[in-house]
């Protein structure tokens, strides 16, 4: 291998990875075994590392059980001695599990989890002043936590005198158990939240708005007709797309490792355009990693269901059945901790990105997304009798008047970096929120706003008289994918959601948007019954519903150019990337409603507003200072590199006309170069000029609108570079080795 090149080093460490890659051995899990010495069936282990309701019905002594049962039905404070024997009973369980160590498991607002580990020992003073070490575990240390929050964002709600920050534990979301190599920590979900009560992060706000969409789901409910009603519970399942790398490769890209996608690379001649990957057969070392993630998510009680390769090479999708939203929330959270150390194990780096590889899909987190009553009946489902239909469309419409009318925040709620590379860029739709409700849907919603009676002939479609009550059945045919918020039979997907967020915040903000439209439709509906009987004046709402909340449904192709165009005439918000999106949030109107649901105050607003822009601007810096130096330290030195080869060749050259032919390509290599200089030079003099400035939302719009193009560039003239360097001295692994080493694994 050792070649007289100067870059042999790079060429090798290059090749290097490829060979690992396709010739990585397979790694064997030890799954759990029957008595028979056989694999245990799923069933046998599932959640065996989780302690939750099931587990403390069986461990609590009755009264304690009972009394937890009222802390999180009617938000009663839990006695003293009732956290004590909770407590103690989970000490009991985890340290028979070989746990030595707790932590409050919390979700600041930088959209990843954190943790402060304690061990369980204490020590206890004998009689003779000798020192004894026992496991103790007190109801305050389970209740709450004081971490150092000093360094936790806050946005400005906190000034670092005061920067206590508490967590508090969420007893409806189970505690689980992290297993590695050297030792098992028993986790515990929290809230985390300031001396004033103030939510420092983002599970606050969500159990406000499952409360606040309870709430108001009920009052609704209660007027339509379904009089016992007491809660009302919000669903999820989210599916989450991921890409695979082997390490070797991340190890050698200092993009992938300093941002998580690659800043460079020119497309792979072959890339998803077969469209052979998507639902192909799993390769077996990915099945092997797909395996053994499913079998720890499966010990934490997370009941993933689905596995498949998604649309690009290299890209996968793992999706769980759907759960209470709270619990599916946390979830999804330890499924992408879960896949990015599993991933490690099997030597390869499990990238969460949006959009970690440019020309090819980049990655989503479909939310699906529902709600359902105390009997378990999911609203959205239509049903089998006239009422159950009533309640469908009714509850339809006021999904409908939600969307209509927080649009803009919604697609605030999912902005970020890396979802811009999704939303709004090029191979993306635009990003303008719009509601895709499928052909039968859309016919029987415009016959009602027409008033037309439905007809009887129709299969799908029944005429119940008087109140227009159509028979609707489950329709699963109709598709869209382009569609950034669909309907798909008895729930909706929030596709928008970028794969790497905490669907905490998207959710809570949905959440919201429903509960103050079931507000505002319980208050319409209330005008209607003075004048119409029940079904009627429930249709009646429908009608105007549908009549005024025309303008979000869309059924067309969401990638269009025309699509702009009629959204635009539609006076839809589009609100192509972050920064347009923040500035939703400074706007009164539009997060009215949070306020008014009680799931974020005014103050949280702000802050979370000032959080998401730093966190812009720090992203983007990252961004733009790993491509400068990539440039400069890789890719400048190689084209050097290049150009001395061919003036070395030229020199050498005695023929007239391969001296003529060669002096083109020669010429084409030249502008190649050039380019490559001085989209450098120019990128590199607007990041100093922009670094000079030290207002952060004047920053953010300098990035958007100066930086982000000219980044743009110089991406360009390198990715053109690429193609015509020669192979061994290209210094990066390359897409085609990245994203289609698999197949040949
Ligand atoms: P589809 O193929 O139509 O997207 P699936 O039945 O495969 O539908 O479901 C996709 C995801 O939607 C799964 O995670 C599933 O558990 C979830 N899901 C199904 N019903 C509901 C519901 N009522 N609420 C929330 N999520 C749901
Ligand atoms: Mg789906």
């Amino acid at each position: 291998m050792n070649t007289t090149t100067p870059s042999s080093a790079k060429v090798n460490s290059r090749l290097l990875a490829f060979q690992t890659a396709i010739e990585a051995p397979m790694r064997k899990v030890e799954k759990i075994k029957d008595a028979f010495g056989k694999d245990a069936p799923i069933s046998d282990y599932f959640g065996c590392m989780t302690f939750g309701l099931a587990q403390m019905r069986e461990k609590l002594p009755k009264d304690a059980y009972n009394n937890l049962l009222r802390t999180l039905d009617q938000g009663k404070k839990l006695p003293k001695e009732t956290a004590e024997a909770i407590a103690s009973a989970i000490k009991e369980w985890s340290v028979s599990k070989g746990v030595t160590h707790f932590c409050h498991w919390f979700q600041p607002m930088t959209g990843l989890t954190a943790e402060k580990h304690d061990a369980f020992i204490s020590i206890q003073h004998s009689s003779h002043s000798e020192l004894r070490v026992i496991e103790r575990f007190t109801g305050s240390q389970l209740v709450q936590g004081e971490p150092d929050a000093s360094s936790f964002p806050s946005g400005g709600m906190r000034s670092t005198f005061e920067a206590r920050g508490y967590t508090a534990w969420d007893p409806s979301s189970p505690l689980f158990i992290i297993e590695e190599e050297n030792g098992k920590t028993l986790c515990i979900p929290t809230v985390f939240f300031g001396y004033h009560g103030q939510a420092l992060d983002n599970k606050t706000p969500l159990l406000r708005s499952i409360d606040a969409l309870s709430n108001e789901a009920v009052e609704f409910l209660k007027l339509i007709g379904d009089v016992d009603a007491k809660k009302v519970q919000t669903t999820l399942g989210a599916e989450q797309e991921y890409f695979l790398v082997d390490k070797n490769f991340a190890a050698l890209r200092p993009d992938l490792v300093m941002t998580g996608r690659t800043l460079l690379g020119a497309s792979s001649a072959r890339g998803q355009q077969l469209e052979d990957h998507y639902f192909g057969a799993i390769p077996s070392r990915i099945k092997a990693f797909m395996q053994e993630a499913e079998f720890e998510l499966y010990k934490l009680g997370i009941p993933i269901k689905t596995r498949h390769n998604e649309v690009a090479p290299s890209q996968f999708e793992l999706a769980p059945i759907f759960e209470d939203m709270n619990i599916a929330s946390d979830h999804n959270l330890l499924t992408m901790e879960v896949l990015k150390r599993v991933a490690l194990k099997h030597g390869m780096v499990c990238l969460l990105h949006e959009k970690p590889f440019a020309g090819v899909n980049g990655s989503g987190k479909h939310n699906n997304w529902s709600m359902a009553n105390d009997k378990g009946e999911n609203l959205l489902e239509p049903g089998h009798t006239p009422h159950q239909n009533l309640r469908f469309l009714a509850c339809l419409a006021v999904v409908l008047k939600a969307v209509h009318g927080n649009a803009a925040a919604l697609r605030a709620s999912i902005a970020s970096p890396g979802n811009d590379h999704r939303l709004g860029a090029n191979e993306a739709p635009p990003a303008i929120i719009s509601v895709f409700l499928g052909s039968l849907l859309e016919n029987i919603l415009n016959s009602i706003e027409q008033g037309k009676a439905l007809k009887a002939t129709d299969e799908q479609i029944i005429d119940l008289g008087v109140a227009q009550i159509p028979n609707i059945s489950k329709d699963y045919t109709d598709r869209n994918r382009t569609s950034p918020f669909a309907f798909t039979g008895n729930k909706f997907e929030f596709r928008a959601v970028g794969s790497s967020q905490n669907v905490a915040v998207p959710m809570s903000f949905l959440n919201a948007a429903v509960a103050s439209s079931f507000q505002e439709c319980t208050a319409l509906l209330r005008d209607l019954l003075k004048k119409k009987k029940r079904d009627e004046a429930v249709m009646e709402l429908v009608r105007q519903v549908v009549k005024e909340t025309k303008a979000i449904r869309f059924s067309g192709n969401g990638y269009s150019d025309e699509w702009k165009a009629d959204a635009k005439k539609r006076s839809l918000p589009i609100l192509n990337t972050t920064p347009d999106a923040l500035e939703v949030l400074k706007d009164k109107k539009a997060t009215q409603f949070l306020i008014d649901m009680k799931v974020l105050s005014k103050e949280e607003i702000e802050s979370r507003y000032h959080i998401a822009v730093e966190r812009y601007v720090k992203t983007l810096d990252i961004e733009h200072s790993s491509l400068l130096e990539l440039a400069s330290t890789y890719i400048i030195p190689t084209l050097e590199k290049q150009m001395t080869l061919m003036g070395t060749t030229t020199e050498s050259m005695t023929s007239a006309s391969l001296k003529r032919a060669h002096k083109v390509r020669s010429a084409e290599f030249e502008e190649t170069f050039a380019e490559v200089l001085e989209t450098y030079q120019a990128f590199r003099t607007k990041v100093e000029k922009s670094r000079k400035g030290h207002d952060e939302n004047k920053r953010m719009w300098d990035i958007v609108e100066e930086l982000q193009p000219a980044a743009f560039k110089l991406r360009s003239a390198i990715d053109a570079a690429e193609l015509i360097v020669a192979d061994e001295l290209w210094p990066l692994p390359k897409y085609r080795e990245m994203l289609l080493a698999h197949t040949l694994a």
